[in-house]
């Protein structure tokens, strides 16, 4: 069986351009940009909790990485290098060489360098920290929010939630829709250009990690404001569309929609004066960027249908230790 050395070399030591120095010593050592803050963030994925132990592993290593990519990009910093915790419960070559493909391919395709990180034996367990750049003062912060400020989504919602659904036998999907949404659930996309791109035009942005309600409510919370969203304008993804269309499954369709995780997408909020801005920018990127409705100074989220009448919302975002 390979050593712990051998297996940091084979898999997890790659070329750090970014880096001034990268794996191998007893840390690495990095350059910031001057006038430049570091944005730092850490997600852990556990086996079994966050994931099933027999997930594809090259799905896995883009997803950890994508996860924490995804926070950076909520906060308008561009990624720029990765530490890796890692705990194996065997050293199992074949599952390796499908998971640091899986998360040098992102990482490639972001410019992420991985510096450094620590192998040991245990639970499965994927630690991924992540490093990057923002101009100073100009992030994009939870609590930066206006009252009188529109609400904006990325993407289609909701298939990541749906693809969980239908891995727990909840949701009977057909194979095309179920190919769609594990796909949306195992290699989400981060929005890292969108978040970029967002910097000094949104007021507050989070990612979507663990459901449309949940994590709005935290700019809510943060921001003290309250908002009015209106459910026909939520951007929909097809499957779902079809779930919800369907009476049997539109109830757990809508719980997917509002409180199912993993989407990935951004959520913020920006001036009405700004809409133009914003949606030059969804041309740019050819991504879907859609007004979902409009923060105000008083408190509460409320949820609105089609005839403008509040929406009781059961739907909770998902809580670790609820
Ligand atoms: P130390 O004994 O100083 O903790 P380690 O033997 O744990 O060092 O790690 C040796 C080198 O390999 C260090 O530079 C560390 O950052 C790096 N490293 C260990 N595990 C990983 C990993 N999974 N991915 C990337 N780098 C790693
Ligand atoms: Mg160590």
């Amino acid at each position: 069986m390979p050593s712990e050395f051998e297996l940091i070399a084979k898999y997890f030591t790659r070329p750090t351009p970014g880096a001034a120095l990268g794996v191998g010593d007893d840390a690495a050592l990095l350059r910031p940009t001057p006038g430049m803050e570091l944005a730092v963030s850490t997600d852990m994925l556990v086996a079994d909790r966050h994931f099933y132990a027999d997930t594809n592993p090259y799905r896995l290593g883009h997803k950890a990485l994508a996860v924490n990519l995804s926070d950076l990009a909520a906060m308008g910093a561009q990624p720029r290098w990765a530490t890796l915790a890692l705990a194996l419960p065997q050293a199992d070559e074949a599952w390796l060489t499908g998971f640091s493909r899986g998360l040098f391919d992102l990482a490639r395709r972001h410019n992420v360098d991985l510096v450094g990180g620590d192998t040991t034996r245990g639970p499965l367990t994927i630690n991924l920290t992540i490093l990057g750049e923002v101009e100073s003062g100009c992030a994009l912060r939870r609590d930066g929010a206006q009252g009188g400020d529109d609400l904006w989504v990325s993407g289609e919602l909701g298939a990541a939630a749906l693809g969980l659904q239908h891995l727990t036998g909840m949701m009977i999907l057909d194979d095309r829709d179920a190919t769609a949404c594990l796909e949306r659930l195992e290699t989400p996309t981060p929005r890292v250009a969108l978040g970029r791109a967002l910097v000094g035009v949104a007021h507050a942005c989070i990612d979507l990690s663990d459901g449309l309600l949940a994590d709005l409510g935290h700019i809510l919370e943060r921001s003290r404001l309250g908002a009015e969203v209106m459910l026909a304008s939520l951007p929909v993804h097809a499957a779902l569309g079809r779930c919800l269309a369907s009476e049997a499954s539109a109830a757990l369709a809508r719980h997917c929609l509002l409180a199912g995780g993993d989407d990935y997408e951004l959520c913020f909020s920006a001036s009405p004066n700004a809409a133009k801005r914003v949606e030059q920018i969804g041309k740019n990127l050819g991504l879907r960027l859609t007004r979902i409705g409009r923060l105000h100074t008083g408190k509460g989220l409320t949820l609105r249908d089609s005839q403008g009448q509040p929406i009781e919302i059961d739907a909770r975002g998902y809580d670790h230790f609820a």
